[in-house]
């Protein structure tokens, strides 16, 4: 897969390279060939500690020109709620998300959080309130230690190991003779796609976001490794707004609203069971979800 191609990748690469600096971003940006045109606007102010309530207040937005990707998305979501994103593929369930830390300008309307809009914020507030857990894993070749202190830089070594035995990393680093020293990639120890996740998982525990997004993962993981993945992901969405692209019935089944996302608008959006009860766009979407 081309790692680099769909926002929400290069999002979680901007997210994860943040703390080097929006300087550290626009080198990142120019080498994905994309335009960093996205700063702080005069007089943008450091957003305060958000509670989380987003609204997409008639948000239309295109990648280029020509063609619309989302048209008119009014959305509420109210703070500590999970909502599930459903809907065929390339329908632009990863670019409303990527739209909230500002990796895209929406063309029109805006995206207002606790009242406030995300275009006044300083993108360094905005984003350091939003953490990304997505498939693909950015590790870079450091310690374990260092890997999951990337989620905050300035985290002290209890709150580094508090966040690897949340996201349940406390076994395998006890089982390395070298523990939370133990190098990764490779130059050291390999880590299972499991095992990557849930150091994703810590650096979120560790960075504690108001707002989550999870791009869940369509497939790689064996059943039992999933299934633990997922209560993981759980937790770590408890008392954050969370928007989640998902792919699991169980993860659509437990979010508090499902949104279906379908030919640049929403098209449905409810609890599961409301939907399947209505007969309509998401009760038709079954297999063909992406
Ligand atoms: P989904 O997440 O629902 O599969 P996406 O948000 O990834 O959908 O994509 C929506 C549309 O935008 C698709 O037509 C896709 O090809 C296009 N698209 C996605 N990312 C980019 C990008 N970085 N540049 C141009 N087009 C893109
Ligand atoms: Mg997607």
């Amino acid at each position: 897969v081309n790692v680099f191609f769909r926002p929400i990748d290069k999002i979680n690469s901007v997210i994860e390279t943040y703390p080097k600096g929006i300087a550290g971003f626009r080198r990142y940006a120019a080498l994905l060939d994309t335009e960093p045109d996205i700063a702080d606007r005069p007089g943008a102010f450091d957003a305060p500690t958000l509670r989380g309530d987003i609204s997409y207040r008639d948000v239309s937005f295109g990648y280029s020109g020509e063609r619309p990707v989302l048209k008119s998305i009014n959305l509420d979501i109210a703070a500590g709620q999970t909502i599930a994103f459903v809907g065929p593929s390339g329908a632009g369930k990863t670019t409303l998300c990527s739209l909230l830390p500002r990796f895209y300008e929406v063309d029109s309307g805006g995206i207002i959080i606790d009242g406030l809009d995300i275009r006044d914020m300083t993108l360094a507030s905005l984003r350091g309130q939003i953490g990304i857990v997505q498939q693909d894993v950015f590790l870079f070749g450091g310690t374990i230690r260092e890997n999951i202190a990337y989620g905050r830089l300035d985290a002290v070594e209890s709150e580094i190991v508090e966040a690897a035995r949340r996201a349940r990393l406390d076994e395998l680093i006890a089982s390395l003779p070298e523990g939370l020293d133990t190098i990764i990639g490779e130059r050291g120890v390999k880590l299972s796609g499991g095992q990557k996740q849930r150091l994703a998982i810590a650096r979120m525990f560790l960075k504690n976001p108001t707002i989550l997004i999870l791009d869940e993962a369509t497939s790689a993981l064996d059943t039992q490794t999933e299934r633990e993945i997922q209560q993981s992901l759980a937790e770590l969405a408890q008392g954050r707004t969370t928007l989640v692209i998902a792919h699991r019935l169980a993860t659509i089944r437990n979010a508090d609203r499902i949104v279906v996302v379908a030919d640049t608008g929403i098209v449905e959006q409810g609890p599961h069971d409301e939907l399947v009860a209505r007969g309509g766009a998401y009760s038709r979407l079954g297999a063909a979800s992406d």
